[in-house]
């Protein structure tokens, strides 16, 4: 799926630095086209990308600190120069474009949202939110903040995947010095799926086409990403168990918002080489996913990838259970709750749902 992306804030920044790199790196090209939009100068100028400053005139180079309003307002106050400069990225090869943003923070939190709606008033294809949640030791400014973004993030989005920061965190690897790890099984997640959509040459009827990833994210709402990898057999005959087990471990326990039981849509994604991935296996695994997930709609494609390894990408669209989902949004309310001075935080939250998402 030929994508564009656009990182607001730290976190958007760097994750969009690895996902072009990954995709540059295996030669997919899928990306064709990334900027990093930020209100401090200094997170900008480590990264590889093009990139746009704003609210020079508000904060001069130094950024928002954890204020989301301000991020919001510093984003609407430049948000021509930032059209402008991602008008000659999305071309008519464009599929999606990718708004990428911690959730957690100020310029991404409060900026993202809002330039996702203008995105959407100007160009047809999907305008995707790929949000970072905080982790759940992360404070209460960051879960307020979050909680806030989501809710305008999943409204104005035609979908919003969602990364917890501690699903895809080693054990015993703190939050800050596991970013550069976890930004790169972003990558490798993201990046495959976005590859998974692309015309592989010389293949099989079976592979994924851009139109199915966009079919399972369609209708606004939640989705999220799961993965799992194995060692697999030389024979497709022999890995029936490969293909259904890792599909399994990919839902349990390999989801970006983890604890995701049950949602409108799925597709199920085998990467492999082609003469290993197993049909029935394949087949198997998506009738689990259908009772799993309480759904008819689980679609299904390969991938055909060199190496000894069989991978289960898991895209879960429209999410309509998910413990952890309900946990970061009881936080986030109670830390509303709790901030004197965030009376909009709260208010924003009453509603113990976010609209139109659960
Ligand atoms: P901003 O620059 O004001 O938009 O703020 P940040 O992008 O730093 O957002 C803060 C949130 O993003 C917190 O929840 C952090 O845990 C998270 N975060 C910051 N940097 C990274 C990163 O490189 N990777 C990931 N996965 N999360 C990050």
């Amino acid at each position: 799926m030929k994508s564009v992306l656009i990182g607001v804030g730290q976190a958007g920044g760097k994750v969009v630095d690895a996902l072009s790199d990954f995709d540059a790196r295996n030669g997919f090209g899928a990306v064709i086209g990334s900027l990093a939009v930020n209100s401090a100068r200094s997170d900008l100028q480590s990264l590889p990308l093009d990139t746009v400053l704003i609210g020079g005139a508000e904060v001069n180079g130094h950024g928002v600190g954890g204020d989301n309003e301000l991020g919001t307002k510093v984003m609407r106050d430049d948000v021509q120069e930032v059209l402008g400069a991602i008008d000659g990225r999305v071309t008519a090869r464009a599929e999606a474009v990718f708004v990428v943003a911690g959730l957690g923070g100020g310029t991404g939190s409060g900026g993202a949202p809002y330039l996702v709606k203008e995105l959407q008033r100007i160009y047809d294809v999907p305008v995707y939110g790929l949000g970072i949640l905080p982790g759940r030791d992360e404070g209460a400014l960051y879960q307020a903040n979050a909680g806030r973004s989501l809710k305008t993030l999943s409204r104005e989005a035609d979908a919003t995947l969602l990364v917890d920061n501690d699903a895809w965190r080693s054990a015993g690897e703190s939050l800050e010095s596991g970013y550069e790890a976890i930004n790169e099984r972003i990558a490798r997640r993201v990046g495959l799926l976005l590859a998974a959509g692309e015309a592989v040459d010389g293949v099989g009827e079976s592979v994924v086409d851009s139109s199915e990833v966009i079919n399972t994210l369609r209708g606004t709402g939640v989705a999220t990403l799961g993965y799992a990898a194995a060692e697999s057999s030389s024979e497709a005959a022999a890995n029936v168990n490969v293909v259904t087990s890792t599909t399994r471990r990919a839902m349990r326990s390999g989801l970006s918002l983890p604890d995701t039981t049950s949602a409108e849509r799925g597709l199920l994604v085998v990467a492999g080489r082609p003469e290993t991935i197993s049909r029935k296996g394949v087949e198997r695994a998506r009738s689990w996913l259908e009772t799993e997930l309480d759904t008819m709609e689980v679609r299904g494609g390969d991938f055909p990838l060199s190496g000894d390894r069989l991978a289960a990408l898991v895209l879960l669209g429209g999410v309509a259970d998910s413990d952890r989902l309900d946990g970061f949004l009881e936080r986030a309310r109670q830390a509303a709750d709790a901030g004197d001075d965030d009376e909009d935080a709260a208010s924003a939250l009453e509603d113990d749902r976010i609209d139109g998402l659960l």
